[in-house]
Parts: C-alpha cells; structure tokens; sequence
C-alpha cells in the first residue's frame, strides 16, 4: 500500500491539461506538494492522512489573479466610484504616503485570505513595501509573482525616486531560489514614469531575466495625456522605447487602436484565454500578456 497525505475522491476533475480532459468520477492524490496519482474508477490501494469526498464538486487547478494591488484591501470604503485619476490623486497617493511596512503586510494577509477562499492561488502583485507581500505570500503558501511600484515621486518605502531600482534588484536577489515568490521589475505607468525610467525598468528586467509589469491604456485619459506629450499612444511609447518584447506584461490594455492591436500580436502578444472568458470587465480585466515560448 502506498502512502500520500491527501486524497480527493468522487469529483469531477478539470485537469486542464493539453487535450483539457475531464475525469468524472474522478480521484487525485497528493504526496508533499506534488500530485502522486491521478484517475478516474478504482483507486490504486493508497492510504492517506486526509480524505475528502468531492461528490457534486468540481476539482480544479488554483486560480490565478494577474492583477492585484493586494494590501489595498485595508482602503475599501476610503473612496469608491471615482474616475481613476480622481481617485489617485486626491485620496489613494495621498494616503499611500504615509504608509508602512506593517500596513501593507497586515493588507496583503486579508487580502490572500479572501483568494485562498475564492480558489485563487497564485498572485501577480505592484505595491509598496513588496518585500512585506513577499513575505504574507509565503505565511500564507500562495504562489506569487511580484514588484516594488516604481514612478517618477519619492516612495514611503524606498525614498528618492532613483532608489526604487536598487530596491528592486535587492529583492530581485533576494527571491532569486525561492519556489514559490517570484519578483517583476514594476514601473506604474507612462504618465508616472518618465522614459528614462521606464528604460531603466527594462534594462533591470532584462539583466535579471525577469518579467517587466506596467498599467497600459487603461483610460482615456492616460491614452490623450500621452498622446499631448509624445505624440504617439501608449503602445507606440512602449515600442519606441524598446518596452515591447516577450517579457511585458501589460495589464489592462483597455483603449488599444487597431495599429496598436496589431503592433502588439507582431510581437506576439494575444489577449489572456482568462480575459476572454471573463469578458471585458472580468477579473483579468483587459489585461495582456506575452505568452512566453
Ligand atoms: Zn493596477
């Protein structure tokens, strides 16, 4: 007889794999962090510490949340249906100023227990004091893929503007072998970040091999103000900086123009299968992504 920790048994199993097969019936049992065995009708004789009986429920992979702002959690009720920039400027910045380590640490806990009970089980997180979301993220085991928010302003975390790159890097190294927390180099946005940034960013990306993650397009407003400023849409900045390539994640996406759209499937974008499925204002929202080869 063999032995695992956990069996789930009588579910319907979306195993999600290449052919997207579906096992009714079906039993999963899991050993350490790794699934030992997985099938449908009579279960190989292996005793487990935990059972549970899945009858009438689905058995899926962890959802993934690509975009979070996590410690957030604590500002519901602080400003609510605003326009964006409204809502930036004259309360989440401001309040953001007088943040610290413990705020956003204390945040992000709520905020992974509100995944953990949603099925959600892997994060793509931009926040100050990232190094605290790291941490929450491993109490609470939750995979996660995040970055210290860089723009143009001091920082409560990391002060003076130019910091915010060494910080990044620091985090960068530190992560580096951890099996579950993964870190992303994180301008905020084209209307936060000056170009000089932004191209720092993405060397930073580079150098270290790790996904570059930025609000792109996600008003109208942003897409006129860049326009004003560099005579081009938020997508053909990002190009002619030398942003657009197979590590960029662009969240959002939500004003692109045709030339955009196309500009961005040559360089092998596609939409999310996830924003498809949600629709425009699903929990991916409009968000982007490079596939990676
Ligand atoms: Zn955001």
């Amino acid at each position: 007889m063999q032995n695992a920790d956990l069996i789930i048994k009588n579910g319907t199993i979306l195993t999600m794999d290449s052919k997207n097969s579906i096992l009714e019936n079906g039993f999963i049992a899991i050993r350490g962090d790794s699934i030992s065995h997985m099938g449908t009708g009579d279960m190989p004789s292996i005793k487990a510490a935990k059972v549970i009986d899945a009858k009438g429920g689905l058995v899926l992979p962890g959802l993934v949340n690509g975009h979070t702002h996590a410690a957030m959690t604590l500002f519901r009720g602080l400003a609510d249906d605003l326009p964006l920039m409204q809502w930036l400027e004259n309360y989440i910045f401001p309040a953001e100023r007088n943040m610290d380590a413990e705020f956003v640490y204390t945040g992000t806990l709520l905020a992974l227990a509100e995944m953990i009970l949603s099925g959600t089980t892997t994060f793509c997180d931009m926040y100050l004091f990232e190094e605290e979301v790291a941490k929450a993220a491993k109490k609470a085991g939750v995979r996660c893929l995040v970055g210290e928010v860089l723009y143009d302003f001091p920082s409560p975390n990391y002060g003076s503007a130019g910091k915010g790159l060494e910080y990044t890097e620091s985090l960068i190294q530190k992560w580096q072998d951890d099996p579950i927390v993964s870190i992303a180099v994180e301008p905020h946005s084209l209307f936060t970040c000056s170009p000089e940034l932004l191209m720092a960013s993405n060397e930073l990306a580079l150098k270290h091999r790790v996904p570059l993650i930025i609000h792109v397009a996600e008003t109208l407003n942003e897409v006129s103000e860049i326009k004003k400023k560099y005579a081009k849409t938020p997508i053909e900045h990002l190009h002619s900086l030398g942003l657009l390539g197979t590590h960029l994640i662009a969240d959002h996406c939500v004003h692109l123009g045709q030339s955009d759209i196309k500009k961005m499937a040559k360089h092998g974008y596609r939409a999310d299968p996830g924003a498809d499925q949600a629709g425009r204002d699903g929990w991916l929202g409009n968000r982007w992504m490079r596939i990676q080869q």
